[in-house]
Formats: C-alpha cells, structure tokens, sequence
C-alpha cells in the first residue's frame, strides 16, 4: 500500500558535500512538523553560485543517496539535478506540487542564511504560496540581526516561515571542503560511507 503523503518536507541544498548537520536538520524538521517524508533535494545549476565552483551533481547526488539511506523517512529526488539550465526553487516547487497533488503540503528546509535572501530569489511570493519554509540555524544565529526590510517581508507571512535551531550545524560544508584539502579527517562530520566516497574519487583535494 503506498503512504499517504500529508506533509512533505523538501530538504533544498547544494549538498557539496552533505554532512551530519543536514541529516540532524532534516531529521529535527520531520519530527518538530509532523512530515510525513523529507525529500533531499541537491541543486542542479543555482542562479547564485558559478557552476565551475560546484562539484558535479553526480557525485553530490550520490553522497546524498548514501548519507540518507538508512532513515526510511529520508529519499533523493532529481529534479533539479535533471533539469537543463539554471534551476530556481520555484520552479522546483511548482514541479513537486504537481506530483504530489494539492492535498500534500510542502516544506522547504534549508540553511536560515539562505532563506534570508529569499527576497532576492525568483518570484518570492509565489514561493511562499507552493510551501511553508523552514530555516535551520546554525549556533549564534539571531533573528535580531534580520535586516529590517527583510523582516518586515517575513512579517507578510507569519505562518509560512520558520525557523529552527541545529546545534549540529556548527559543521559546514565548507570547513569539510577544507580540512579534505588540507589532509585533515573528516571522521564523526559526514556519514562513513559519504567519507569513503569522497576519498575513492578523490574529491576537494584541489580547488575545482
Ligand atoms: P548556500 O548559499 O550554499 O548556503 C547558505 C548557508 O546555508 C550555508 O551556511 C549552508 O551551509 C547552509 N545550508 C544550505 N543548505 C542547507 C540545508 N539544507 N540545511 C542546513 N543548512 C543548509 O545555499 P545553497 O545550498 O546554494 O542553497 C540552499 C537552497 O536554496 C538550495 O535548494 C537552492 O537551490 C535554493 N536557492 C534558490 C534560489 C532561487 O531559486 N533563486 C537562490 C538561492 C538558493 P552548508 O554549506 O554547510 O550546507
């Protein structure tokens, strides 16, 4: 029998690589929101990011796929990774709406500092139409340091934006991408199979 999907989480990121923070995020959203299912959804080409900067999204999808593997709530989806082009949230979204039909309520889950820039992102009203949004922060994250215009917008929308604390969030992707490169261990950051990954094919060893 297929489950019925009331609320779906939709776990938006660049995942380069995933790490513990990601999973302790989404695993932290699914149970403060009641989700039904977390959907990791790794960027296909971001509006914001040189896509010469990124690796590539084969490897950042398998990383995803193996870090989610042993929580039944968790799965990976494609769709940003298989669309041609520059891929926006929105578009996405609209995609993942039609799939799941209208009786299936989404949730966007990423990084707060992210959603903070939401304003900047392509059709920001209609993006909180398709989905509440809910924004993980990481340690020494302040809501009073939101600038005003952009609490202002957030305060169009009550209902539809959260935010939720990752203590866990104190790893970064970016410090992993380091300390790989410096020749320093990544054990207890990323899960152990997404560890072997990147040193069998020999990932951020130098600059991409
Ligand atoms: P980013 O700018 O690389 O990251 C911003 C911050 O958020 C970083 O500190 C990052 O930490 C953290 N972060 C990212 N994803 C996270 C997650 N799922 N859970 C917890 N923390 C997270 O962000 P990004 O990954 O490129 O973009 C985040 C999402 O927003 C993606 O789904 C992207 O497609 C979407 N986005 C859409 C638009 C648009 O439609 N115009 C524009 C920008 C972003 P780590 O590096 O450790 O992950």
């Amino acid at each position: 029998m297929t489950q019925v999907i009331r609320k779906l989480g939709i776990m938006g990121g660049t995942f380069d690589p995933v790490h513990y923070g990601h999973l302790v995020a989404a695993e932290g959203a699914r149970r403060e929101f009641g989700l039904d299912r977390v959907i990791f959804l790794p960027s296909g080409t971001p509006p914001h990011k040189d896509p010469r900067e990124v690796t590539s999204a084969e490897h950042r999808y398998m990383m995803t796929v193996l870090a989610t593997l042993s929580n039944p709530y968790f799965d990976v989806s494609r769709v940003d990774i298989d669309r041609e082009g520059v891929t926006y949230t929105v578009d996405s979204l609209r995609i993942l709406h039609e799939q799941y039909g209208d009786s299936t309520e989404l949730y966007f889950i990423t990084g707060a500092d992210a959603i903070l820039e939401i304003v900047s992102w392509k059709q920001p009203d209609k993006l909180l139409e398709l989905a509440q949004f809910i924004g993980a922060t990481r340690p020494g994250f302040s809501l009073d340091r939101v600038p005003k215009p952009m609490q202002e917008w957030l305060n169009k929308y009550p209902q539809r934006v959260h935010f939720i604390r990752v203590p866990a969030l104190a790893i970064s992707s970016t410090d992993i991408r380091e300390r790989v490169k410096a020749g320093d261990s990544i054990r207890y950051l990323v899960p152990e199979p997404v560890e072997h990954y990147i040193r069998r094919h020999n990932l951020y060893r130098q600059s991409i």
